[in-house]
C-alpha cells in the first residue's frame, strides 16, 4: 500500500499528529514526533591514495577537511535545510581546499590549463544541472545548480559555461588560484610517463593515479535525496575533455530512491552509466542500493578494467562506499551524530 517505507512513516506521523490535535482539545497533547533521520555521505576522490606516499600529516588534514565539509552540510540538514542545499555547502568547502581535485586543487590538462567538471541532481524532482569544462568559476559546483535552477538545459560547457556563471553572478577566480605546485608536478610526472609509454619505457596500461574528484550525497528532513559532484578531470586530460562527472547517470545520480557520485577513471564511468546502472539495478531487480552498487564496481567495472568507486544513498539513510582503487577518501554523518572518515579498505 505504502511506496516506500518512509512514505509509510509519514502517513504514521501525521495520524499522530492529527490524533494529537483532535486529542488536545478534551485532553492531553500527544508528544511532538521527531523529523525523519537525515543522512550525508561524502567522497574526496579513489585515484590520489597510495598509502606509503601518506604522512601522518596529510593524512590529518584530509580527514579534518572531509569532517568539516559533512558538519557544514549536517548542520543544513538539522535546520530543516534542503537535501540540494546541503550537497552544495559540502562541495564548496572541498572545492576551496588545495587538497582535492576539484575548483582550488583541480588537476591540469596537457596544455596546462584547469578545466573544471560539476553536475547536481535533485532526487525529488528528476531536475539536474550539469557544467563542463569551466575555467573561471571559483565554485563549479553552484554553476551546476545555477543551470538546474535557472535555465531550461542541463548541461553548459566551456566559453557559454563561462559566460552564464559571469551573468549569474557567481564568484568567479582567476586562473592563478587554481595553480598549485603538487598539481603541477604531477602533471610534469604525467608528461614523462607518456613519453616512456610512447617509446616503449613504460607499459600504457600503468595506472596513472591523478585523479579525485569530490562528491556529497544527502537526505533530508523531507526524504528528498540529492547528488553533487565536483572535479577537475584527470591530469594531462586533452583539451576539451570531458569525464563521467557532469554526465547525469555516469558520475551523478539522484532519483526518489537512491543517489549515486562516482570518482575514477571517467571513461569506464560514461560507458557503463555506472551511476544510473546502480539505481536502475536496485529498482529492477527489487535488490538494495548497496548490493548494486557492490556489483557495478567489483564484478561490472572491475571486469572491464576500469578504476575508482562510488558513494550511495537510499531513501532510508543506508549509505554504501565501494571502490576497486587502494582506497577512496570518503565519510558519513546520520542525523545528530559524529561524522566518520575512512581512507583506505
Ligand atoms: N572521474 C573523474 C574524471 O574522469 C576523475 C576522478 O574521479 O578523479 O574526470
Amino acid at each position: 500500500m505504502c511506496p516506500s517505507k518512509s512514505r509509510c512513516a509519514k502517513l504514521v506521523v501525521s495520524a499522530f499528529v492529527l490524533a494529537a490535535v483532535v486529542d488536545g482539545i478534551a485532553g492531553p497533547v500527544l508528544a511532538a514526533n521527531p523529523a525523519p533521520a537525515t543522512a550525508l555521505v561524502v567522497h574526496g576522490g579513489a585515484g590520489t591514495i597510495i598509502k606509503g606516499q601518506m604522512t601522518p600529516e596529510l593524512e590529518e588534514q584530509y580527514r579534518a577537511k572531509l569532517s568539516a565539509a559533512l558538519l557544514a552540510g549536517q548542520a543544513i540538514l538539522q535546520a530543516g535545510g534542503s537535501s540540494l542545499d546541503s550537497v552544495v555547502a559540502v562541495l564548496k568547502i572541498l572545492e576551496d581546499s588545495p587538497l582535492f581535485n576539484a575548483g582550488r586543487g583541480a588537476v591540469f590538462t596537457a596544455d596546462g590549463r584547469n578545466e573544471m567538471d560539476a553536475a547536481i541532481m535533485d532526487g525529488a524532482t528528476g531536475k539536474a544541472g550539469a557544467v563542463a569544462f569551466v575555467t573561471q568559476v571559483k565554485n563549479p559546483i553552484t554553476a551546476a545548480r545555477a543551470v538546474m535552477d535557472h535555465t531550461d538545459h542541463v548541461m553548459l560547457a566551456g566559453a557559454g559555461a563561462d559566460s552564464f556563471a559571469v551573468a549569474q553572478g557567481l564568484e568567479l577566480a582567476e586562473p592563478e588560484y587554481f595553480f598549485t605546485d603538487r598539481r603541477w608536478d604531477q602533471l610534469q610526472k604525467a608528461r614523462e610517463e607518456e613519453n616512456a609509454a610512447k617509446t616503449g619505457n613504460l607499459s600504457q596500461d600503468t595506472p596513472r593515479p591523478y585523479m579525485g574528484t569530490v562528491g556529497a550525497l544527502a537526505l533530508d528532513q523531507q526524504g528528498r535525496l540529492a547528488a553533487a559532484t565536483s572535479t577537475g578531470g584527470m591530469t594531462n586530460k586533452r583539451l576539451g575533455r570531458i569525464g563521467d562527472t557532469p554526465i547525469i547517470g555516469a558520475g551523478t545520480w539522484a532519483d526518489s530512491k537512491c543517489a549515486v557520485s562516482a570518482t575514477g577513471h571517467g571513461e569506464y564511468f560514461i560507458r557503463l552509466a555506472v551511476a544510473s546502472d546502480i539505481c536502475a539495478r536496485a529498482r529492477y531487480l527489487d535488490i538494495s542500493v548497496e548490493n548494486a552498487a557492490e556489483t557495478v564496481i567489483h564484478e561490472v567495472l572491475s571486469a572491464g578494467g576500469g578504476t575508482g568507486g562510488v558513494i550511495t544513498l537510499d531513501d532510508h539513510g543506508q549509505i554504501s562506499m565501494p571502490f576497486n582503487t587502494e582506497g577512496m577518501y570518503r565519510g558519513f554523518v546520520h542525523a545528530d551524530g559524529s561524522p566518520t572518515i575512512l581512507i583506505y579498505k
